[in-house]
């Protein structure tokens, strides 16, 4: 196999340039893709940053990738050359632990992610393990079908296994890439949505993409006024909060779930946990049946991202809008 072009930042937090890289022999389960698109997930400025210590340089981020299958190893016969297909932020997993037999693969202790120890998406081709490569709808286009492949499934798979259903109240903290599809799907599963931003110019386009009612989540006093009203809560803020109050924010019985990466320890006190039976709890991306399932929904459901489109060459520009909170609400890079 040729060498593979891509763009890669070779220091923590340091630009990204043009990087080639040898992928070695292709392996009897493996699938190369040739990219069409890739979006930008918050977690790529995360690991270029090294800001959870998992990064190795030179590197070359992307996980919410979009393409056409272009050559498959000796056992995979379910993925013909040229089908289209998205990979996300798993690649592989072990395939035989008791989380992978009961289709839990995302929580495999040997799960392998797409950009770590291994090179991403901003790149021309990529190469996963075909139970990690799935086909997309037709009824998809590929730059709005991107995002869905880490972005969309890290808030399908909370809202679906939580049981969100049209008697649930669900809140959505930070409408950026991630929440701006967990309104959408939050939607489609019936429930009643409020958005908390720190934005109060997304209030519009939040009400447009399915919400009932919108908090800006600088004012202290709009924040208290929606005590007790939730039945969950998926944030999906990369920034600290007082996460008491969102807590506070639950009816009894209800579930404060983070997605969403803050840089410093999660504090909540015990008590309205106690007292009201309420719960913290995390959520990581999907296993592959989901990742199926959310593609599906989202295909019979008309449930897309909202995407600012740009070259690959243009990364670093892109990078620097999602950094700023800049992008209205995902980011793909387009080869
Ligand atoms: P994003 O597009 O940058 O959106 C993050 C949103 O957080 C922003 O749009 C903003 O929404 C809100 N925010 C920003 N600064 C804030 C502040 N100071 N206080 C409160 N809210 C603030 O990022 P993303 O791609 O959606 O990713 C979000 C997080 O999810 C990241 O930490 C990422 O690493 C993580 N993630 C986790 C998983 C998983 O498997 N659990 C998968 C993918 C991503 P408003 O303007 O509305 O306030
Ligand atoms: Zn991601």
């Amino acid at each position: 196999m040729s060498q593979i072009k891509g763009l890669a930042a070779h220091a923590a937090g340091a630009e990204l340039l043009p990087f080639r890289y040898d992928p070695g022999d292709l392996g009897a389960r493996e699938v190369e893709i040739s990219i069409s698109h890739c979006g930008i997930c918050h977690s790529d400025l995360h690991l270029i940053s090294n800001d959870w210590g998992l990064s190795q340089y030179p590197f070359v981020p992307g996980h919410e990738i979009i393409g056409t299958v272009e050559a498959t190893g000796d056992e995979v016969h379910a993925l013909p050359a040229g089908t289209r297909v998205g990979v996300g932020w798993q690649s592989n997993s072990c395939g035989e632990c008791e989380w992978c037999s009961r289709g839990m693969e995302n929580l495999c202790a040997q799960m392998e992610a797409t950009c770590i120890r291994r090179h991403g998406g901003y790149a021309e081709r990529v190469r996963a393990n075909a139970r990690f490569v799935f086909p997309i709808p037709d009824a998809l286009n590929s730059e709005q079908a991107a995002p869905l492949l880490c972005g969309g499934i890290t808030v399908y798979n909370p809202l679906r296994t939580h049981g969100v259903n049209p008697s649930s109240r669900v809140g959505v903290v930070g409408i950026g890439g991630l929440g701006h599809m967990a309104i959408q799907f939050a939607r489609v599963f019936g429930a009643e949505v409020t958005a908390f931003s720190t934005s109060s110019e997304k209030e519009q386009e939040a009400r447009l993409l399915g919400a009932h009612h919108f908090v800006n989540v600088r004012e202290s006093r709009a924040l208290k006024e929606v005590a007790g009203s939730l039945d969950f809560i998926l944030s999906t803020a990369d920034a600290s909060q007082e996460w008491s109050v969102y807590v506070q924010a639950l009816r009894p019985t209800g579930t404060l779930c983070f997605v969403g990466v803050p840089p410093s320890p999660v504090t909540v006190q015990a008590f309205p946990m106690i007292a009201g039976m309420r719960s913290v709890t995390g959520s990581p991306i999907g296993s592959p049946a989901m990742i199926r399932e959310m593609l599906d929904v989202a295909a019979r459901h008309g449930v897309k991202a909202i995407t600012q489109c740009f070259p690959m060459g243009s990364v670093n520009d892109a990078l620097t809008r999602v950094k700023k909170n800049k992008v209205r609400y995902r980011a793909v890079l387009a080869n």
